[in-house]
């Protein structure tokens, strides 16, 4: 097991936002987290990520407590991706990506011939050579977010963790991007905890997902045992027949 989380209680200020959560993510599986808004996952993800502190329980890392490890052991097995607040003034894109090398790199943060091609390599993959050398705060939020997957990438880590990171993507975008999370999981053997709103992609990419509501994960298995009708419906707290009218086809 490369990640698991032992009843594990995410919070603000030790008031629980979610209670007992148990996760598990092996290496080259795509783990999906959904709910509505404000129901907990990227409280879940910022935890699991070390931004915030746990309330209770064990995040285990290859069966290792992950407060065990230093602070550059993590920086190189994990890759986070949180679209939110990303602090870059006057930066170009392409130097936004290259911070993803910070783990590697030494005091002064100078790339070496190997991080100069992992950073190139993502760069093409995301497909932001375009304007790679454009200002990162001027471009769009589409775009942000691809720069910020060429980040996530170019770091090589063993787990991504990634927050709502289709949300701005056109629907071309967001097919690219999920293929490649596809490709780096086949070939590269990652492990990726995603938090989204596109269900149907979300159903399609899955290994595992994990609903989250009311304080608690409240399913948890194969997407084909989740995605039903019924579920989707209570975890998001919508009328059956709103659903059929809108959302009929999205899934069984
Ligand atoms: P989601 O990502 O599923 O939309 P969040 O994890 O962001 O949900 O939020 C879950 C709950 O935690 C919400 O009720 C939200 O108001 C609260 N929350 C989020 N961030 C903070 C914070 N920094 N301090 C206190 N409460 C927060
Ligand atoms: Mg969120």
């Amino acid at each position: 097991m490369l990640l698991q989380t032992d009843n594990l209680t995410v919070g603000y200020d030790g008031q629980a936002v979610i209670e007992a959560v148990c996760l598990h993510i092996r290496k080259g599986e795509i783990v999906t987290l959904i709910g509505a808004n404000g129901s907990g996952k990227s409280t879940i993800l910022k935890t699991i990520a070390g931004t915030l502190e746990k309330i209770s329980g064990r995040i285990l890392f290859m069966e290792k407590n992950l407060e065990d490890f230093s602070r550059k052991e993590k920086a190189e097995k994990f890759s986070v991706m949180f679209t939110e607040k990303v602090h870059t003034e006057l930066m170009s894109c392409q130097e936004v990506v290259e911070t993803g090398r910070y783990p590697y790199t030494d005091y002064f943060g100078r790339l070496s011939q190997t991080d100069r091609q992992a950073v190139e390599e993502a760069i093409q993959l995301v497909d932001i050579e375009d304007f790679a050398d454009k200002d990162f705060s001027q471009i769009s939020d589409g775009q942000r977010q691809r720069v910020l997957l060429a980040k996530a990438i170019c770091q090589q880590p063993e787990i991504l963790i990634l927050d709502e990171p289709t949300s701005y993507l056109d629907i071309h975008h967001k097919i690219r991007f999920l293929e490649i999370l596809r490709k780096l999981v086949a070939e590269k053997q990652m492990a990726v905890l995603i938090s989204m709103h596109e269900l149907d992609f979300a159903e399609k990419i899955s290994d595992y997902t994990v609903a989250v509501k009311d304080g608690k994960v409240v399913h948890y298995g194969k997407p084909d045992t989740i995605f039903t009708a019924e579920n989707i419906c209570d975890l998001f707290s919508i009328p059956k027949d709103l659903y059929h009218q809108y959302l009929g086809k999205m899934t069984k």
